[in-house]
């Protein structure tokens, strides 16, 4: 540990809240920046709705949600036209302040007219959202998962899924919420923090029994009455990879501004902490993410009355020691040490092969590594994407890995949802000067004409006055007044404005898509031309 600050460089920097240094030039560190922002209720909340307007199917795994105070006459409308088509439907909703965490200010509602708007609430940002009234039970109990998910690298997008997670109960046996029971938080929310203080919590030293259990645990006890639990896996998985790529376009610009490219910084991961519930039919629905999950390993225990004492708990011993563990075996510097040596010797041998002539000097730069290499020579074929060094390696007698790799992996099945993220690459591309998050009228401008956007339908005057009205709708939302411009959320509604006007038949991800790659292919056109000038 380092408070008053540290004089040498070291191979990984584990911060506690988030990433905030800005004098590390190398090495890797455990936060991205700007992933704190990022999993902010309204912030996740409109990072999914924008995929939610380009793909609606694969991303009902989020409730529906509105953004307080500014969507409250939307909530309301939406609301009563619902209710209108469907008299028989009888919602709940759960109100959740902006940034809160541990079920801090949540409260449950039957109608839009019981939101709390008045006083001090009203200055305290919120997302409404549809409350999900039949989850599964166990031991008649509403209970969530704390799935850990490692987020080793953004460029390129790799994701670890820890292969075990926590299941946290409710201490009050679960009802469907009536007008009566809206305020019972121990029956309707999951929340550790509140539940604690519950007098019908149980701390215990078993797996499988208590208010927390190991997600392994539940899912014994889900096969065992015969659920999918193959399935089950396969669509928690599909929401983790969707939920990151939602996040990935703004934490990209986040990031080029705090670790601009071509310059000295650190590589960055992380590991996030995915609440999910699951319905009674078994879907996982995406409660929030946690930049910062809690990493503890004991829990208080009331000894007397007011005098407590932290005792280990062995439900989060097993799953978080595993996930530090192996984290730190993924990111481990000596690995990637080692590999980039095996991958030396592996060219320099491929290349000894084809040309002779080099046989001496490649074989004398093998054999300068051959105490290593007993090591090295196990990474190969890593089993289920994972990265493992076998029993030979200096990770012998360590059990297997815990994080599941699942991108790249799955990168096939997921890689047509990543419109947003190119995107995001032209708004990077057209920020100019590094280190800012915003684009100004000129950049935007410029963005218009490289990509051949402006006609005689689309003049350039009309470009400007688009870029005001959505910039400063934007920017009127108080989200981040440090900077003017237009930031990237406020970019890609314009973009999908202009792909609706030029596309116009077309469903929207597909409007998007076909302008994605119209700007791509004159961008490129235009990097050709500059590099043969250049040549000239
Ligand atoms: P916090 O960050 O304050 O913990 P969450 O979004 O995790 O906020 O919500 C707190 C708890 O409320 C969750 O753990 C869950 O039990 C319950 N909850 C949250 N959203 C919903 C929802 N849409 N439907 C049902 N229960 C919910």
């Amino acid at each position: 540990q380092f408070p008053f600050g540290r004089r040498l460089p070291c191979d990984i920097y584990w911060h506690g809240v988030s990433f905030h240094d800005n004098d590390i030039f190398s090495g890797q560190v455990n936060k991205f920046p700007g992933m704190t922002e990022m999993v902010r209720k309204i912030t996740l909340s409109r990072a999914v709705r924008t995929m939610q307007d380009l793909f609606p199917l694969e991303y009902n795994f989020y409730p529906r949600s509105w953004i307080l105070p500014e969507e409250f006459p939307l909530f309301v409308d939406e609301v009563r036209m619902m209710k209108d088509s469907d008299p028989s439907w009888k919602p709940t909703f759960i109100v959740k302040p902006d940034g809160g965490c541990q079920g801090d200010g949540i409260y449950l509602i039957k109608d839009p007219s019981d939101i709390r708007l008045t006083g001090s609430s009203q200055s305290r940002p919120a997302v409404v959202q549809e409350y999900i009234c039949k989850p599964l039970l166990v031991d008649k109990l509403k209970f969530d998962i704390r799935l850990y998910v490692l987020l080793k690298s953004l460029e390129p997008l790799e994701i670890y899924i820890a292969k075990d997670g926590l299941s946290r109960f409710c201490t009050e046996p679960y009802q469907e919420p009536t007008l009566k029971n809206l305020h019972q938080v121990f029956m309707h929310l999951t929340n550790y923090s509140l539940n604690i203080h519950s007098g019908n919590f149980i701390h215990s030293d078993n797996v499988n029994t208590g208010s927390k259990r190991t997600f392994s645990s539940i899912l014994c006890r889900l096969s065992s009455r015969g659920a999918d639990v193959k399935k089950l896996w396969s669509d928690i998985i599909s929401l983790v990879i969707k939920t990151i790529i939602a996040l990935t376009p703004e934490l990209k610009v986040y990031y080029q501004s705090d670790i601009p490219a071509g310059k000295p910084g650190p590589t960055c991961f992380q590991i996030l902490g995915f609440d999910i519930l699951l319905m009674k039919n078994l879907k996982p629905m995406l409660l929030e993410v946690n930049a910062n999950p809690s990493m503890r390993i004991e829990h208080e225990q009331e000894l007397s009355p007011g005098v407590f004492e932290n005792v280990p708990s062995p439900v989060d011993e097993e799953v978080k020691v595993a996930v530090i563990r192996d984290t730190l075996r993924l990111v481990d510097p000596q690995k990637k040490k080692r590999k980039d040596v095996q991958r030396h010797r592996e060219s320099c041998q491929n290349k000894a092969n084809i040309r002779s002539n080099y046989f001496v000097c490649c074989r004398s730069q093998t054999l300068e590594h051959v105490s290593e290499g007993k090591e090295e020579a196990l990474e190969a074929g890593p089993a289920d994407g994972e990265e493992c060094e076998g029993s030979r390696g200096p990770e012998a007698g360590l059990p297997s890995l815990c994080l599941k790799q699942v991108f790249p992996k799955y990168a096939k099945q997921f890689n047509y949802l990543r419109l947003v993220d190119r995107v995001a690459a032209l708004f990077i591309r057209f920020l100019g000067v590094k280190g800012t998050t915003k684009l100004g009228p000129t950049g935007f401008r410029t963005f218009i004409r490289n990509c051949k956007l402006s006609n005689s339908n689309f003049s350039m005057a009309a470009v400007d006055i688009l870029y005001i009205d959505i910039t400063r709708r934007w920017n009127s939302m108080g989200i981040d007044h440090k900077e003017s411009g237009m930031c990237l959320q406020a970019f890609v509604e314009a973009f999908f404005c202009l792909a609706q006007k030029k596309y116009k038949s077309l469903p929207l991800h597909e409007q998007v898509a076909s302008l994605i790659d119209f700007c791509e292919y004159h961008l490129a056109a235009l990097d050709e031309k500059r590099l043969v000038c250049g040549r000239g």
